[in-house]
């Protein structure tokens, strides 16, 4: 390690700090260009205040993105016992609500503070109320390889790591124009669409059911195909349903209204009756016998009546009038063919999704730079050597619960270990996927 090598990071949120330390820890002279007046303003909204930072719970399954394998490559340099020890080190302990893992103060600002002050500590410069407004590349033999430009100043560097973040929250920093700075130098950007989201639907019924909270499996089909599921607390809001299981599958959602598909959101209102071995039939026969049973005890009450204690009244009356039941008919007079219209609708609650919230609204975003362009093993470019990404800005975004700052925390500790000259003898996983011959755009 020279000690003299030039740094640049562009972006401190968490991915830009944590790549801005592991390059100074290894000697690099690092300048964290950021165009807030603070550095990890994101990070103070995270987990409702708290950050989730991580989760104890890293199976694949979590990560998203154009690459399934390109994420457990960079998991598997950088994971949660690097990530756990290094926070640890920072003087963060944490703690583990099922798995979920927060700083111990329960107090995100902690984290961003820790972050900063181990930054500020390994000597990093953090350059704040720097939008870099143009990257260029400079060929070799000029002294540096990067200039970054703002609006006072021009800064140069041997290596420069894009961590600006994605279009999602506009409002802590991230204006999607790391994206530009990316494609300014031949980088393809899978279209960033919102992920994380609450989704709008079709329905007018909503308006009635605004305000509810239910326990659900939450699925969604696009032109008829399954593409995800989850199941946990519902909201009901004027016009549509968000809450945790609503977020995790709102990136594939959002990504098939955007190709143009017909997407479908289909809710299973007593989740309990088809858990485990009792799903599909069985868990049907089993409601069945169940309804028998409150009709055989209430066949006087009405629809409503009847579904009281199981639904909240709101959804009672939406259930009833979707099944065609009359709501002040007796229960004893439903048809046979009522009642199973009543249990279809209750398992297989139907709604035709129209769109997804808007980048304000999202938590992150899904698409970025595309990772068929990057070395998963050092982030590096693989068009533009000493070029490295990290964070939301790639083309990777994970579930709710901690992934998407344990992408930022795996990312930044990779790309800022290889930006200040950490060595890796050829890129494995490239020559693993045969891409490196040929990708396209000009390498510098
Ligand atoms: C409300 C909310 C709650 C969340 N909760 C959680 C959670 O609990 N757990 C979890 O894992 N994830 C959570 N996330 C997601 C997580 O915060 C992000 O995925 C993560 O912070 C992304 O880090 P990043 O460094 O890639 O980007 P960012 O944190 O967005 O940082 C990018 C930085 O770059 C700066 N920048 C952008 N362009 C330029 C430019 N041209 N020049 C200079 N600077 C620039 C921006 O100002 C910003 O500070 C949440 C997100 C939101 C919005």
């Amino acid at each position: 390690m020279t000690g003299k090598r030039r740094v640049l990071v562009i972006g401190g949120g968490a991915s830009g700090l944590m790549a801005a330390i592991a390059a100074a820890e290894r000697g690099a002279k690092v300048t964290l260009l950021e165009r807030n007046r603070q550095v990890g303003k994101k990070i103070l909204v995270t987990g409702n205040g708290r950050c989730n930072l991580t989760n104890l719970d890293q199976d694949l399954s979590h990560y998203r993105g154009g690459e399934p394998g390109f994420a457990a490559a960079v998991l598997g340099e950088f994971g949660l016992s690097e990530t756990l020890e290094r926070f640890k080190r920072m003087g963060v302990h944490t703690r583990s609500r099922n798995g979920y893992l927060y700083p111990y103060s329960d107090q995100a600002s902690s984290v961003a503070d820790a972050l900063r002050m181990e930054a500020e500590h390994l000597g990093v410069k953090l350059a704040l109320g720097n939008q870099v407004l143009a990257l260029e590349a400079l060929p070799e033999g000029k002294g540096a390889r990067f200039a970054a430009r703002t609006e006072g100043w021009t800064y140069e560097g041997d290596a420069c790591v894009l961590a600006a973040g994605s279009a999602a929250a506009p409002a802590t920093g991230s204006d999607g124009s790391g994206y530009a700075l990316a494609q300014s130098l031949g980088h393809r950007i899978i279209k960033p669409l919102p992920a994380l989201t609450a989704l709008r639907c079709r329905e007018a019924f909503y308006g009635r059911l605004a305000g509810l909270r239910m326990e659900a499996v939450v699925r969604i089909l696009a032109d008829g195909k399954e593409l995800a599921s989850d199941r946990g607390e519902v909201q009901f809001t004027k016009n549509g349903i968000s809450g945790i299981p609503v977020f995790q599958v709102s990136r594939f959602a959002v990504r098939a209204l955007d190709e143009g598909k017909k997407v479908e959101g289909r809710l299973d209102l007593l989740p309990g009756f088809a858990a485990g071995k009792e799903e599909g039939k069985e868990g049907s026969a089993r409601l069945e016998a169940f309804f028998l049973e409150r009709l055989r005890d209430g066949g006087w009450k009405n629809g409503e009546q009847l579904l009281t204690g199981l639904f909240p009244g709101k959804m009672s009356l939406c259930l009833l009038e979707r099944a065609g039941i009359p709501r002040g008919r007796r229960a004893e007079e439903w048809s046979r063919e009522e009642l199973s219209r009543l249990l279809a609708v209750i398992r297989d609650f139907r709604t035709e999704i129209a769109a997804g919230g808007s980048f304000e609204q999202a938590q992150v975003c899904s698409g970025g730079v595309d990772t068929a362009q990057i070395c998963p093993q050092t982030m590096e470019s693989l068009l533009v050597p000493e070029l490295y990404f990290a964070g939301e800005a790639v083309d990777i975004d994970g579930a709710c619960g901690g992934y998407n700052l344990q992408w930022a925390w795996s990312s930044g500790c990779i790309a800022g270990s290889y930006a200040a000259g950490k060595r890796q003898a050829g890129c494995e996983f490239e020559k693993s996927r045969g891409r490196l011959e040929s990708q396209e755009g000009g390498g510098l």
